[in-house]
């Protein structure tokens, strides 16, 4: 095992969301201290944080004063210019996982090719710079299509679905005709995820299958285990494992899925990071997602994946503020519910706040409970809706 950098030490995160609150959580619970870095101040992560750095990605001094002052950097997000990246590595802080992770993740056309490249199963898809290779695209791949940016996509931002072949102009338009990739559209029989860890020693580690369904694009509920077959599962593992091999990962990394109707896998996507479907991990898993980050990120040996009993994750959106301030007290008691809130003050449509986690005999029994706590979330015509 390369040698360990110990609790005590400060570790660096380039973003400030609630993935990086999450992995400073756990990070501060094992004694290490921690900074982030982000153009915003008083954010979800720089809430729990040690220090809070607001600064520009572009501006490389403020970069390099940050990292000069950490022992290991890392990344909640992979839209970070990957020059930060290389600035770090300059300075001669390891940057886990490394920048050309962040490199290949950070473009769809660049995941698909190395996708591609290591043989493993994606969504049948086309490069596309110009409307006349657009339109190549669709008389090749046909309807119905999605066309994504190139870059800076998350939660069907810069997406465009395609049923009519004249409404490619349309869709090019709609996502600033920019580099993009056309995906066919899978008709999923579900969608799944696999997050896992390499160590810096090559070690692996994983929480099984997880069940994703998503609403508008952005996850709604995710379930641990997924009901799928035990070879689906095994194969979605290995797929995984050969992910994080071949793209050399020293942290967590996420492996999104779609279940064809005929029992296929395919890669939908990559998240070089901690995923909104492996909070789950949190309450149910004997190590969380975000601790296994830390313990990777600082080459201390992988945790216990251990699921505790089947878990449901339900995500809280900004559209529940719509009418006041959620009544958290009716969430918080029906039984088992856990609530986690990521400190954000401006509560817009689509904008993730929180989530609810509950553990149960069963998966459905612990998507019921959880479901039926976000829905006694809303106050009815401002009557407190209490059981
Ligand atoms: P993405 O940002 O690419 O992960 O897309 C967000 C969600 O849109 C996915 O989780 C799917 O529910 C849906 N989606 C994206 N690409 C496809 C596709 N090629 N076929 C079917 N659904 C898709």
């Amino acid at each position: 095992m390369p040698e360990s950098i110990l609790p005590g030490s400060t570790i660096g995160v380039f973003g400030s969301g609630q993935l990086g609150r999450m992995l400073a959580l756990a990070a501060r619970r094992m004694g290490y201290r921690i900074h982030t870095f982000s153009p915003e101040a008083d954010s979800p992560t720089g809430q729990i944080a040690d220090r809070e750095v607001c600064a520009s990605y572009e501006d490389l001094d403020a970069v390099r004063t940050f990292v000069r002052a950490v022992d290991v950097v890392t990344f909640e997000f992979e839209n970070v210019a990957s020059a930060v990246a290389q600035v770090a590595e300059e300075a001669g802080v390891p940057v886990r996982p490394g920048g050309h992770v962040l490199h290949t993740t950070q473009q769809r056309l660049r995941e698909k090719q190395f996708l591609t490249g290591a043989g493993l199963p994606v969504t049948p898809f086309a490069a596309v710079r110009t409307l006349p290779e657009l339109e190549a695209a669709l008389a090749r791949l046909g309807v119905p299509a999605i066309l994504k940016t190139a870059s800076f996509g998350y939660d069907g931002k810069g997406q465009a679905r395609i049923d009519r072949v004249q409404e490619a102009r349309a869709a090019w338009h709609a996502i600033g005709q920019q580099e993009a990739i056309l995906e066919g559209f899978v008709d999923f029989e579900r969608e799944v995820s696999i997050v896992a860890a390499r160590g810096s020693d090559g070690s692996f580690a994983h929480w099984g299958v997880i069940e994703n369904t998503h609403r508008n694009h952005i996850l709604d509920l995710s379930v641990a285990p997924a009901s799928v077959p035990s070879t689906t599962a095994g194969d979605a593992v290995e797929l995984a494992r050969v992910v994080l091999e071949k793209l050399d990962v020293v942290g967590v990394l996420c492996v999104e899925l779609f279940l064809d109707q005929q029992g296929r896998l395919l890669i939908n996507e990559l998240a070089p990071r901690p995923h909104n479907s492996g909070h789950l991990t949190i309450d149910a898993a004997v190590t969380s997602q975000f601790e296994q980050q830390v313990r990777a990120i600082c080459g201390l040996p992988l945790g216990s994946t251990e699921l505790l009993r089947p878990a449901a994750m339900a995500n809280l959106l900004g559209d529940l503020w719509q009418d006041g301030e959620p009544d958290w007290a009716a969430a918080c008691a029906i039984p088992g519910v856990k609530l986690h809130l990521y400190g954000k003050q401006a509560a817009r449509a689509g904008r993730k706040m929180g989530h609810l986690t509950v553990l149960a005999g069963t998966i459905e029994d612990a998507r019921e409970r959880v479901l039926a706590a976000r829905r006694a979330l809303v106050r009815e015509h401002g009557i407190v809706n209490h059981q």
